[in-house]
């Protein structure tokens, strides 16, 4: 056991920290006091935590660490995406990407966040799944990726409002339903009205089609919203695509979300990646009414971000704009994801990627 290790306090939940306050001898309500500064002000060092004893702030910096990520690199796109590359304690690397609602100064924006290092699933089309995988990341890492983003973001456009980041998605590096545990740990912590305070219905996850995952997601109580990678509507190509497709293919996919349905009324998002040549014809398209109809869900399709050295294309806008009007007159709930960020390379795993060569 390392003696010298100092106690983290990122990832704590209020009842934690409190034992922790009572346990170093101080009163249990200066847990609330560093609660808010690490949670709602976004504060890693405790000599900045103006309303604690000058003796209390030495004493947590010798026992205690608050362990915000380092942003390493950032880049901005022209309408407002940023991309941030972070690095953690063990210097491992992981990319959030924040995408502002609007070009107004005072816009809200969602979060994309990470919840491994890398990737087990190997999606063919995606860079961090081409780049092998790592290790899962801890609740108060994807916390932290929050925080620190939140903390670069206030000191960009000077403001140290806490609801500058409104929503967040798990759609980063990782398929976060084989880090189920601390996902949702830390989704308890963004939700709490007295730090982070991100609603749950401002809450996404998306999963590549992990049955396990849903089946207990669909247990918890939450309000959070389900998304599902689909991107091909028959198993010979969904297995080339998401290879975790040969695992739990598309009809067990189909019923566990008819069941996750019965159990929380919620509505799915089905994602749907447009690759030209490959599922953008209007048999695949006839395919996903067949398959999404039955179920209360929205599709969200997305034109395909490119990536050096792997073999997908985008399709036309024309091809996108037929594909989205065969299915909005079937009656399916359609959206075409904006592009954002396409001149910094948004898509996940890229800057990482970059970076490391
Ligand atoms: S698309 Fe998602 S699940 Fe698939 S390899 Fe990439 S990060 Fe993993």
């Amino acid at each position: 056991m390392n003696m010298n290790k100092k106690t983290e306090l990122l990832g704590m939940e209020i009842s934690e920290l409190e034992n922790f306050i009572i346990a170093i001898g101080e009163p249990g309500f200066r847990s609330r006091q560093i609660y808010k500064w690490i949670y709602a002000k976004a504060v890693s060092s405790f000599y900045e935590m103006s309303d604690l004893s000058r003796d209390l702030r030495n004493q947590l910096d010798d026992i205690a660490q608050v362990s915000i990520p380092r942003v390493l690199k950032q880049r901005v796109a022209t309408d407002g995406t940023r991309k941030f590359l972070m690095e953690l304690e063990d210097k491992k690397r992981i990319e959030s990407v924040i995408i502002p609602h609007n070009q107004k100064k005072d816009s809200k924006h969602t979060l994309c966040i990470s919840t491994q290092v890398g990737c087990p699933v190997g999606c063919a089309f995606c860079a961090t799944g081409n780049s092998g995988f790592q290790r899962n990341l801890k609740a108060y890492e994807m916390v932290g990726q929050v925080l620190g983003s939140k903390r670069e973001l206030g000191k960009r456009l000077k403001s140290r409002e806490n609801g500058l980041i409104s929503n967040v998605v798990y759609m980063g590096m990782g398929e976060p339903m084989l880090n189920y545990d601390e996902v949702i740990k830390s989704i308890r912590i963004l939700n709490d009205p007295k730090g982070v305070n991100i609603g749950q219905r401002h809450i996404t996850i998306s999963t590549s089609g992990d049955i396990k995952g849903i089946n207990r997601l669909a247990q918890e109580n939450l309000q959070v919203t389900l998304a599902v990678s689909l991107h091909a509507c028959n198993n010979e190509l969904r297995d080339q695509l998401i290879p975790l497709n040969r695992k739990y293919p598309l009809e067990k996919l189909r019923r566990a979300l008819g069941q996750y349905q019965r159990l929380t009324s919620r509505r799915v998002t089905f994602e749907y990646l447009l690759l030209q040549g490959i599922n953008d014809s209007l048999e695949d398209a006839q395919r996903l009414v067949k398959l999404v109809k039955p179920l209360l869900a929205n599709i969200n399709l997305i034109p395909y971000n490119e990536v050096e050295g792997l073999p997908f294309t985008q399709p036309s806008s024309e091809r996108v704009r037929q594909f989205y009007n065969y299915l909005s007159a079937a009656g399916v709930n359609v959206t075409v994801r904006e592009e954002k960020g396409a001149d910094i390379e948004a898509a996940c795993g890229q800057l990482r990627a970059e970076y490391k060569r």
